[in-house]
């Protein structure tokens, strides 16, 4: 019996993995691939929760529509119907100092011409226009207070607690933002190059939206998987390239692929990539963040806006909490509000291991400092991800010549996913749509710079 070669195998079946088949799919539909997930569901990090009424995330609670591959994801599924868009000129977050919430201008222009920035730290941020960038791989934290002073900490801060549930005193802001620092290096200045840039967009479309769907982030998972072809309870555990194709050796049984495509955290694809070669480092930290989600009734007054963020500087129980109910309505029985509550990351590992009650009670005492929540809450329920957000930390661009180093070395092999370039849902559709692109050109064609994106608040 002659043994089947697949055109392409994807390991993982989450975002990555499932948007690269399907931008495969769509350019060349005549291949065959085959997607391996090692669970018994696919999404990976994302997955919603619906108990009682009550709407919650697991992990990404949406992302923003300003860009163009995540855009064109969106348009090929069809989902308009199911789509909910919270546009950013609508919702305003908020950032907790000195114990209250503090509305945030939308814009880092916006912020330093707001009072959040003492009137005396205002000519030190403006002296980045004449600070020479250092060249060396840099921590956010040393980062941005050589080039806008320490009084911009608490903000960079939750820019980073917000999107990595991260430490900036160890996060590397070469992995994190290249396309900032790509900026500062080519016009000698953050602000300048800012400045440059926008004007030379003549199309900015204003602020984009935040996008999710009706039944929460997984409704997007289902939409992709529906098409897929996706073998589940089939973790890899080796592969190894012979002549022409790649044998990947499942629990029960060995896949043999022209091409090979890790789509997973980048830790389980160091695990499998460390038989090929020696990683620098074993892992990546992660940062664990459990959601504790609260519904309350009708008489809890939840300020209007996405939520807020909380600095190191403020030492709170919480990283910060999403007001859901303003942000997607519908996601709570009539008449009923939710709120999820962050905890843990980089920057409490140590609140993870609390009792249940614990918790839940330490969580609802520092909302209830700042929020009027008058009655006790009628729903309330811990979502505890395994699986954390990796860290890019100091030393992460060595990864990244690592994986560049073995996809040039060994023809048909494609790395993408969680934590290799970035952490978001629209890093990762990019990502995908030029794997698919690289795979169908049967190349590694080299990456374009990276663009500076777009910080909002
Ligand atoms: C708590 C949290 C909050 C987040 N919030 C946001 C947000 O608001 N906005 C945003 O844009 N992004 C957010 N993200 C990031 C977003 O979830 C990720 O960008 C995205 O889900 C990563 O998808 P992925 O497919 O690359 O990785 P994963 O989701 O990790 O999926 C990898 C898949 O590979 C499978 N797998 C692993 N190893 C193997 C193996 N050996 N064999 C077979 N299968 C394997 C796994 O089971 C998994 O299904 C958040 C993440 C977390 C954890």
């Amino acid at each position: 019996m002659n043994e089947q070669i697949f055109d392409v195998v994807i390991v993982g079946g989450g975002l990555s993995g499932l948007s690269t088949a399907h931008f495969l799919k769509k350019q060349a539909p005549g291949k065959n691939i085959l997607i391996l997930e090692k669970d018994s569901r696919v999404g990976g990090a994302i997955r919603s929760m619906n108990e009682q009424g009550f709407l919650a995330e697991w992990g990404p609670h949406g992302f923003l529509d300003n860009v163009a591959e995540s855009r064109e994801l969106l348009s090929d599924l069809a989902v308009t119907d199911s789509i909910q868009q919270a546009p950013l000129k609508q919702f305003v977050r908020y950032i907790c100092l000195g114990g209250k919430l503090v509305q945030l201008p939308q814009t880092p222009p916006a912020i330093i011409k707001s009072n959040i920035i003492p009137f005396t730290s205002k000519l030190r941020v403006l002296a980045d226009l004449i600070r020479k960038p250092k060249q060396e791989e840099q921590t956010v934290a040393d980062w941005a207070t050589h080039r806008f002073g320490k009084a911009v900490l608490p903000i960079v801060d939750i820019v980073f607690t917000g999107t990595y549930a991260g430490n900036i005193d160890t996060l590397s802001i070469d992995a994190a933002m290249p396309g900032l620092r790509r900026l500062e290096k080519e016009y000698g200045s953050v602000l300048k190059g800012a400045i440059k840039t926008q004007r030379q967009k003549k199309n900015t479309s204003g602020l984009p939206s935040m996008v999710s769907f009706k039944n929460g982030m997984e409704h997007l998972i289902t939409m992709m998987s529906e098409s897929a072809n996706i073998r589940m309870n089939s973790p890899v555990e080796s592969i190894t390239k012979q002549a022409d194709y790649w044998t990947i050796q499942t629990g029960q049984s060995e896949i043999k692929s022209k091409q090979l495509v890790l789509s997973t955290h980048i830790n389980q694809a160091l695990a499998l990539l460390g038989g090929l070669a020696k990683p620098p480092r074993k892992s990546v930290n992660e940062a664990v963040v459990y959601n504790v989600v609260f519904g309350f009734d009708s008489e809890v007054k939840i300020p209007f806006g996405f939520g807020y963020l909380a600095p190191k500087s403020e030492k709170r129980f919480a990283l910060g909490t999403l007001f859901s109910i303003h942000m997607f309505p519908g996601r709570a029985p009539e008449g009923m509000n939710i709120v999820e509550v962050l905890v843990g990351g980089a920057r409490n590992p140590e609140f993870l291991s609390l009792g249940d009650d614990d918790l839940m009670r330490r969580a609802l005492n520092d909302i209830g400092a700042l929020i009027e929540l008058k009655n006790p809450p009628v729903f309330k329920k811990i979502i505890k991800p395994k699986v954390g957000i990796p860290q890019l930390e100091l030393g992460h661009l060595q990864f990244l010549e690592y994986r560049d180093k073995l996809q040039n070395q060994y023809r048909g092999l494609s790395i993408n996913g969680f934590g290799w370039e970035g952490i978001g849902m629209n890093e990762m559709i990019k990502q995908a749509k030029e794997t698919a692109n690289n795979l169908i050109s049967d190349s590694n064609t080299p990456k374009s710079p990276a663009q500076a994106k777009g910080i909002y608040f």
